[in-house]
């Protein structure tokens, strides 16, 4: 994820474009490249989206939605299973918005419960009882937990100017004619890891959503259907983005944009720099890029702030909050900053295809192989698009601010660690340029290339010494990495 502001200072990728001028409109440049990049070769191939062959305690989600866009509500009937193992409880996170009305499988009930960081969402810990028989199946099942909850929620109403202080990803936002909720919002349950300090955010899925006040309804991953009601199914983990309501549908330059109507025009425009971002990465990683991504434009529940947009990838919808297509192609044909700022935004999101939850769902390090290689991937587009001046410059503002920064070396990072956006967006990025400054970028590169090709089970429990593996199998001898402390 990541946000933008392109005249002030704000979170997130933002961070490296603080002292961003006006936006100067109307101004076209092209998309080509301006100074020498690396060599490009486009890939070919199937999504490297995560596989599932193996048995890895991925959590398989199934149940039944009630949606009310005016009231406000949300209920669920759902079942996880294949949860990861703990001996003798499980715990289960869930919108603080949401209440528990019944929980069953071989489960107590809840014995604690604890504010998730950042304060949205609740984990609940339930004891297991002894192992019980599937009532259908007859087999064991100490693996499933079933739970009946609903919540009602603030409606907001943008155009009204009725809005909430905030908006970030945890908020399950209504604005009466539609209903937003990702994943990490926890309006569906997931399971928390104690001994990854982790929750799982990918799962696979059979769910259905009613909705009669909705039009469409898209669940992430699986597509858009007509409502008032639909199923979805994946055998693919992803993440649940769930967004139902009034959306109209786009096709553009061999990509669907859903939400605010988009003037052709300009989906062609904003269609044909994602195609040249997505170029750029296959060429920089050597490995397909796969579907081209949905776009998904949002209303931001919070008083719209001039040239902000933020947004995050949620594999396969680029969501952007808060901005019109328009305006972000708008910004794009602008020049300097505000442009560098919407094509590093768009480039890093879309980084998040190969560096996201397809790596580390079962090590505490997972967040490494998230933010720290986007925002790595995000600053080459950006020398490719605009040039070694601004890739110098921002790679310097990096360094600068993690000089600052006095955190544990990537070995040493735990969950905890990678929970601060500081560590994420900037002390690990800086220590990627800081291995890439040993090794070389070639080196680097094949680096890349390794984490992503490695087998579906190294990948799972991706962490530091998988890196090291990694840059070792690219060529990276023993001797420079040692002396790379994995700081920046
Ligand atoms: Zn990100």
């Amino acid at each position: 994820m990541s946000s933008v502001n392109m005249f002030r200072k704000a979170s997130g990728f933002a961070r490296l474009f603080r002292k961003i001028p006006p936006m100067a409109f109307g101004l076209v440049l092209s998309l080509a490249p301006i100074s020498t990049p690396p060599p490009i070769s486009r890939a070919s191939g199937a999504d490297p989206g995560i596989s599932t062959e193996g048995d890895l305690p991925i959590p398989h989600l199934t149940g039944h939605f009630t949606i009310s866009l005016t009231g406000g509500t949300l209920a669920g009937d759902a079942c996880l299973t294949n949860i990861a193992s703990q001996d003798d409880s499980v715990t289960i996170v869930l919108n603080s918005g949401l209440r528990i009305r019944s929980v069953t499988g071989a489960i107590f009930p809840a014995v604690r419960e604890e504010i998730e960081p950042g304060g949205a969402a609740i984990r609940h810990t339930f004891l297991r009882r002894d192992t019980q028989p599937d009532p259908q199946t007859g087999e064991d099942s100490p693996e499933t937990i079933c739970l009946e909850y609903s919540g009602a929620f603030p409606v907001y109403d943008p155009d009204a100017g009725n809005y909430r202080e905030t908006d970030e990803s945890s908020v399950i936002a209504f604005t009466g004619s539609l209903l937003r909720a990702r994943g990490i919002s926890r309006w569906h349950p997931t399971v928390y890891t104690p001994s990854t300090g982790l929750a799982a955010e990918a799962m696979t899925f059979v769910i259905d959503i009613q909705c009669a006040e909705c039009n469409h309804i898209l669940v992430n991953g699986v597509g858009i259907e007509a409502g008032p009601s639909a199923r979805f199914e994946t055998d693919t983990p992803r993440e649940l983005l769930l967004v139902a309501g009034d959306l109209a549908v786009r096709e553009a330059g061999g990509i669907t944009f859903i939400g605010r109507d988009v003037p052709e025009e300009s989906a062609e425009s904003f269609a044909s720099t994602v195609g040249e971002v997505i170029t750029f990465l296959e060429g920089y990683t050597t490995l397909p890029f796969g579907d081209a991504p949905r776009v998904v434009t949002i209303p931001a529940v919070r008083a719209p702030r001039r040239g902000q947009l933020w947004g995050f990838l949620s594999d396969p919808v680029l969501a952007i909050v808060g901005m019109t297509v328009p305006e972000v192609v708008e910004a794009l044909e602008s020049t300097g900053r505000p442009r560098q700022a919407v094509l590093g935004f768009v480039a890093h999101e879309l980084a998040h295809r190969y560096f996201g939850w397809r790596l580390g769902g079962g090590s505490p390090q997972r967040d490494l192989f998230g933010e720290p290689f986007a925002v790595y991937l995000e600053m080459k587009a950006l020398r490719f698009f605009e040039g070694d001046a601004a890739y110098t410059r921002s790679l310097q503002n990096l360094r600068e601010a993690a000089a600052q920064m006095n955190f544990p070396a990537l070995p040493d990072a735990d969950a905890d660690s990678f929970a601060g956006s500081g560590y994420r967006y900037t002390f690990a990025p800086a220590a990627l340029f800081s291995l890439e400054d040993r090794i070389g970028e070639e080196l680097m590169r094949a680096t890349l290339a390794e984490l992503l090709r490695a087998p579906e089970a190294e990948r799972y429990l991706a962490d530091f010494s998988f890196l090291e593996k990694a840059a070792k199998r690219a060529g990276v001898t023993s001797e420079i990495w040692a002396q790379w402390k994995g700081l920046p």
